[in-house]
């Protein structure tokens, strides 16, 4: 999808179109110059003259004449001084106030169905659940897929499964270690095909990352719930392997799952998970689901609905489905309408987010470790946030001078913050954190 941001106005909007641009972004959707090119417009308007209201007035009215067929968004000053229904007229979609800014991409996402499937089936995970910073980096270990679920361009695109070599692996890892990095995420396109060209497996791999780095965190990827080795769960037994899964589960219900071409049916995806945490209670499990798939019955939705409370996720990543030229899913009969795929995608949105109150509540009074990430000051008061092994985000109230950017400091989780999407945390200062040292498992 081509979006297009215009600006007016003070240094706070162009800030804030810069940081749309960049969750546009991450979000797999493409930056355009070009208004007639794009398939959302975004205007931020101004509103501290009245020739500012004149100019937004202007801007709104030629967003809307250059391109009628472009979904039209509108915030900023002007569009939150007047009514949202006066907008309509001049071809406005949707009108998101100054309050809710700050999740501007979110809720127009949501709103207007954008969170659609992206490219590679695996991009999801990789891209927006994981932030790239200095503190970690992405290293690819294998590409291509075998297999073809009907949704996924990707067979197509990337070809077949090629490992990359052990070696060129770790020696990535120790030159990115070597530079400052902290945290290493091991990703690919399938990556519980690792090693099936080079006569290795995924638990060789994170076994030889373990041994032969010394990085403090080691992280994979998009994980898909099948051809995972036997001792895979027992690699979470080195605290340097962290606690935390993106396992596309993509529906919850079998019969959608068969016509997805899944190999993983909804009783063995349950029963993985429930391996998994009989060895790793704090396994944090996140997933993605696509909404809407052709077909999909309100029974279907319901069943998909119970199977993921009774799992309970970190975090869902919601697609509303999106039929993709080339795959067998875009010949399929019953596509369910933009409107039940909108009411689905928010009943699901906001299961979600009951699950993930539900995890951070229980994360309270335990002890963990952060790896810090960055400072912020949100309303005079100064805080350092990272994340958690579990990859939970947290912040601690600390001074900006406190020197915590990229260490890794041992913590007490003492509450949720007021927004809910993070934990609050204090540093336990009598227990140092040093690198682990090179071990076995
Ligand atoms: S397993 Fe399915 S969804 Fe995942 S990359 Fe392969 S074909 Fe795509």
């Amino acid at each position: 999808m081509f979006v297009h941001l215009k600006t007016l106005g003070c240094r706070l909007n162009e800030a804030e179109m810069e940081s749309w641009s960049r969750e546009f972004h991450q979000r797999g959707h493409q930056l355009t110059r070009d208004p007639k090119q794009a398939d959302l417009v975004v205007v931020n308007t101004c509103a501290v003259t009245e020739e500012a209201v004149r100019k937004s007035r202007r801007l709104i009215r030629q967003a809307h004449s250059k391109n009628p067929n472009a979904k039209l968004v509108i915030s900023g000053c002007y569009a939150s001084l007047n009514p949202a229904e006066s907008f309509k007229a001049v071809g406005v979609d949707l009108v998101v106030s100054n309050q809710d800014k700050e999740q501007l991409v979110e809720i127009v996402s949501r709103e207007l169905d954008l969170n659609v499937m992206p490219e590679m089936a695996t991009e999801s995970g990789d891209l927006t659940l994981l932030p790239r910073n200095r503190q970690r980096a992405f290293i690819k270990v294998q590409d291509g897929c075998r297999y073809q679920c009907t949704f996924c361009i990707v067979t197509k695109a990337r070809g077949d499964e090629r490992s990359r070599s052990l070696p060129s692996i770790i020696e990535e890892i120790n030159w990115r270690h070597a530079e400052g990095v902290n945290e290493v995420v091991l990703a690919g396109v399938h990556l519980g095909g690792y090693g099936s060209d080079i006569g290795s497996d995924l638990s060789e791999l994170i076994r030889t990352v373990l041994d032969e780095t010394t990085i403090p965190r080691v992280r994979i990827g998009s994980l898909e719930p099948w051809d995972l080795p036997d001792d895979f769960p027992e690699l979470f037994k080195n605290p340097r392997f962290m606690p935390h899964l993106h396992l596309p589960l993509q529906s919850g219900a079998d019969s959608v799952l068969q016509r997805m071409a899944r190999r993983c049916k909804v009783a063995e995806y349950r029963k993985l998970v429930n391996d998994l945490r009989q060895v790793v209670p704090e396994l944090n499990i996140t997933t993605d689901i696509i909404v809407g798939f052709p077909g999909e019955s309100d029974q279907e939705w319901q069943q998909s609905l119970q199977t993921v409370e009774a799992i309970g996720f970190g975090h869902i990543h919601i697609f509303a489905y999106s039929p993709r030229d080339g795959t067998i899913a875009a010949t399929l009969a019953n596509p369910v309408s933009r409107e039940c795929k909108r009411q689905r995608s928010q009943t699901l949105h906001e299961l979600g987010e009951q699950l993930k109150q539900q995890q951070l509540r229980d994360a309270i009074g335990k002890q963990s470790r952060l790896l810090v990430e960055n400072h912020s000051d949100e309303s005079g008061q100064s805080y350092w946030q990272g994340y958690t092994p579990n990859f939970l985000r947290a912040e601690l109230a600390a001074p900006a001078d406190a020197g915590l950017k990229n260490t890794i400091i041992d913590i007490e989780i003492t509450g949720v913050s007021d927004d809910g999407e993070r934990l609050q945390v204090k540093r336990l200062l009598n227990c140092n954190y040093s690198a682990p040292l090179k071990r076995s498992l």
